[in-house]
């Protein structure tokens, strides 16, 4: 083995894998450029970091399940004008989540609920957080199925060890008295440790029709707004406005 070859083997030994492939090409550029041992040694540490922070940044965000992905500049807040750029991009810092803050965004459909929420997850990934992105309806068939399905099992788990959970469409399909029970369990246990961003296109005075059970529903809410930035949007559908026409406009 020559010393390269050896080189490698205590790099691979090592598990500085990035470090390790990359050798040849940073030996070629450090002869060529006569490059001293220092920073030589500083360029190989830094490839490896960062390959690993590409590779943890990649994982985060595949577990993070979010449906599509959105940033904030795409977000026209010339039509959403019930919450500014401003707000939204003063949470993009995530020191909320340090906090355990909770985020709610409430309005009809179609007004950018879910595109808010997944770019403010994606950011938090972004800083190197946790992140889990779930329906409601998703969240309640996992939920039931946690004893029975290693899937829902690993979801949970999930959730639970995230920094940031994000809720999607909380009161869309009816649920039952049981399976608010579930949630409101849920809730508890991330309280005061996880943020959580919730979207409903029901206000809170409707949460105890989709509850079920006004006690129930209180003592949900009870943990969600504790600490809470809460966003009243409204304002016309984004979908509706935009629509897609098959013979195009006629005025
Ligand atoms: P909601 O969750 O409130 O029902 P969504 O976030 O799903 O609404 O938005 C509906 C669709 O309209 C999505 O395709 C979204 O990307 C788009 N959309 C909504 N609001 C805006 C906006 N202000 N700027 C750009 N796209 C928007
Ligand atoms: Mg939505």
């Amino acid at each position: 083995m020559n010393k390269t070859q050896e080189v490698k083997a205590l790099l691979g030994e090592l598990r500085l894998k990035s470090a390790r492939e990359q050798l040849d090409d940073l030996l070629t550029t450090a002869i060529k450029e006569d490059t001293s041992c220092l920073e030589f040694l500083y360029q190989v540490l830094q490839k490896e970091v960062m390959a690993r922070n590409a590779n943890s940044k990649a994982k985060r965000l595949k577990q993070a399940s979010f449906p599509y992905i959105k940033t904030l500049d795409e977000f026209d807040f010339g039509f959403q004008t019930s919450v500014s750029r401003r707000q939204i991009q003063q949470l993009m810092d995530m020191h909320w989540i340090e906090k355990a803050f909770n985020l709610l965004f409430l309005g009809p459909p179609g007004i950018g609920k879910t595109f808010l929420s997944i770019s403010l997850g994606v950011q938090a990934v972004e800083l190197g957080y946790h992140v889990s992105f779930i329906t409601m309806d998703e969240l309640i068939k996992t939920l039931k199925t946690e004893a029975l399905s290693t899937r829902s099992k690993r979801k949970l788990k999930q959730i639970m060890t995230a920094d940031l959970v994000i809720v999607d469409e909380v009161g869309f399909l009816p649920i039952t008295r049981q399976e608010a029970n579930l949630f409101f369990q849920l809730v508890s246990n991330l309280y005061m440790n996880t943020s959580v961003i919730v979207t409903s296109n029901k206000g809170f005075d409707e949460w105890p029709e989709f509850f079920g059970d006004p006690v129930i529903t209180a003592a949900i809410l009870d943990r969600l707004v504790h600490n809470s930035e809460l966003f009243n949007m409204t304002g016309d559908s984004y979908r509706l406005h935009h629509r897609n026409t098959i013979l195009g406009k006629t005025d």
